[in-house]
């Protein structure tokens, strides 16, 4: 009886050992205004007075990608269920500046600090901002800032259409929308954030306004690709379309063995290439696992297409390489999207980072393509050998970023934030992962990631710089073969603003002094910020 009293008596003095009082204020306050959004840490001193909302802090603190993030422990965490709740937080945030918060809308953002705070105040969108509300033609939809997409897609199934989000039901809608958005949708119709009407948002004073091509239209550049330092979004307008035959395409992801990736990255390079048909997408991964020193490599494609049949020559060259195991076939858009396969690290620990480069003429992409295959299995391959006890799990993620992307991008919603032009011809964007389970790697596995991240991009600059994009026609080509970086893979650290090149960074530093004027956006939560 004497021992739990005990241990629960310790855990309250850890959790609350550096809660700050200005923190524990600010969770006063809230509470007393709206007692039934905010939930105390539910091992602090005042777990008992929200006890019977334990559940919600809990699932706000481990639902998480990135399983690290659940360690910092928020002294309260609050969930709005409009915009008035969320400037009520803000104006009280502004009354004790020296207190923390984190915004969270899906939390699979794996940046440690970007929507998780330790002992600060946790602002979570779920469940209470979690809404998707069709327009009655179905054209729209309005979308609450605490939804995933599988939650859009689920209300808009019904009704054949769907809005060009993220290629897992998992992804949160605002975070995505933050740094971009890529969907297998994008080469029809932009990138996620292209396809925003309007967001409502909280701004650093607390005031509620609209951001959309006629209102704040500074404000609506800026969130459109340009991360969390302007406002708090609160909710969105999305535009909505039909997608395949009611709601069903094709799509699906095959494995294969390791012998076949140089087939795979040829088949890229021409896909990035050559594909005309933007009902078209692939996502490429190639995997390492490691456990007890074995490093294995395989490799899996998800494809996907806007319809019921695929048209002959979309997808012959993947067609020609022998699979290990197929899950393509005919089913609904919703089923596809939650189909993770290898790739499901959720409840590891993770980080993620990015390299552009640009999709050469075929013999020198393939070639590179393969002497980057060769340097991340050794690389891979040596680190699992310094951790024999842990499992560990690499990826990288080719992702076809062709001038098509671009176009629909730019027909769709014109300017945004990435400032990318299709005269610059065809990219690839390189997602690269690594997950793993020991707490006791958590300084070294990213570090020692990005040093070999790194060396991959080096590997390009050394020996293959200046050989300009497939269909380019102008531009820098020393600036456009490595940016912008895709913010939504990026890993903290990457500049990922100054990326979308000197006018863009300028314009929206620009739009950051005159929202934030205080420093309410940069300096008290994580994110990508401006480097000076
Ligand atoms: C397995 C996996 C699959 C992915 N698939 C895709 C994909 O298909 N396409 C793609 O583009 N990206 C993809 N991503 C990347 C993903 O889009 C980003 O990680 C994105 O940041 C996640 O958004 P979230 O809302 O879930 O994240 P969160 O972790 O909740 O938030 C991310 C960022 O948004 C900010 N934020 C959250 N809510 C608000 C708010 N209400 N107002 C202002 N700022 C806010 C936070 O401060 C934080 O910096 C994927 C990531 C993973 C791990």
């Amino acid at each position: 009886m004497l021992l739990p009293l005990l241990s629960t008596l310790l855990l309250w003095s850890l959790a609350d050992a550096a809660v700050s009082p200005d923190a524990k204020a600010v969770c006063s306050t809230l509470i007393a205004k709206y007692p039934k959004n905010l939930v105390w840490d539910t091992i602090g001193p005042n777990a008992g007075d929200t006890i019977t909302q334990a559940a919600a802090y809990n699932s706000a603190l481990f639902d998480y990608w990135n399983a690290a993030s659940a360690d910092n422990r928020p002294a309260c965490a609050f969930f709005p269920s409009n915009a008035e709740q969320v400037s009520f937080a803000v104006r009280t945030l502004n009354a004790y500046p020296s207190v923390k918060y984190a915004l969270k809308s899906g939390g699979h953002n794996p940046n440690l600090g970007y929507s998780s705070v330790k002992q600060g105040v946790l602002i979570a969108f779920r469940p209470n901002s979690q809404y998707a509300i069709p327009a009655p033609d179905g054209k729209t939809v309005e979308v609450g800032a605490g939804c995933k997409w599988e939650d859009v897609y689920e209300v808009l199934e019904p009704l054949g259409r769907t809005a060009v989000g993220g290629r897992l039901g998992d992804v949160g809608v605002t975070g995505f929308m933050l740094g971009g958005g890529l969907s297998y949708l994008s080469a029809q119709y932009g990138f996620g954030c292209d396809n925003v009407v309007e967001f409502e948002c909280v701004l650093a004073n607390g005031t509620i306004v609209t951001a959309s091509r006629d209102s704040h239209p500074d404000l609506f550049f800026a969130l459109r690709g340009g991360g969390n330092q302007y406002a708090i979004v609160t909710k969105m307008i999305l535009k909505t379309y039909e997608i395949g035959d009611h709601g069903s395409i094709w799509g699906g992801v095959r494995t294969y063995g390791a012998d076949q990736h140089s087939k795979i990255l040829s088949a890229i390079a021409r896909f990035t290439a050559n594909n005309t048909d933007p009902k078209a997408a692939i996502i490429p991964n190639f995997n390492y696992f490691a456990a007890v020193g074995v490093n294995l490599p395989g490799a899996l494609v998800f494809f996907f297409y806007d319809g019921t049949k695929v048209p002959p020559g979309v997808f012959d060259d993947f067609n020609s390489i022998l699979s290990l195991s197929d899950t393509t076939k005919v089913k609904k858009y919703t089923v596809l999207t939650q189909e993770v396969l290898g790739g499901d690290m959720k409840g590891m620990r993770f980080q993620i980072r990015e390299n552009t480069f640009p999709n050469m003429p075929e013999k020198d992409m393939t070639a590179f393509l393969n002497d980057h295959y060769k340097k991340m299995l050794k690389g891979s391959s040596e680190r699992a050998l310094q951790d024999l006890l842990d499992f560990r799990l690499m990826s990288f993620a080719v992702q076809p970023m062709p001038r098509g992307i671009v176009k629909a991008s730019r027909d769709t919603g014109g300017p945004n934030a990435l400032s990318m032009e299709p005269e610059q011809g065809d990219r690839v964007w390189v997602e690269y992962d690594v997950a793993w389970l020991s707490p006791l790697c958590d300084q070294r596995c990213p570090k020692s990631f990005e040093t070999l991240v790194q060396s991959v991009h080096d590997l390009h600059v050394e020996n293959y710089s200046g050989i300009p994009p497939t269909n380019y026609k102008e531009g820098d080509v020393d600036f456009i073969s490595y940016n912008p970086i895709f913010m939504n893979d990026a890993m903290h650290g990457q500049d990922v603003l100054r990326s979308y090149g000197n006018a863009t960074y300028d314009r929206l530093k620009a739009t950051h002094e005159a929202y934030d004027p205080e420093g309410f956006f940069a300096e008290r939560q994580g994110g990508f910020k401006f480097s000076s």
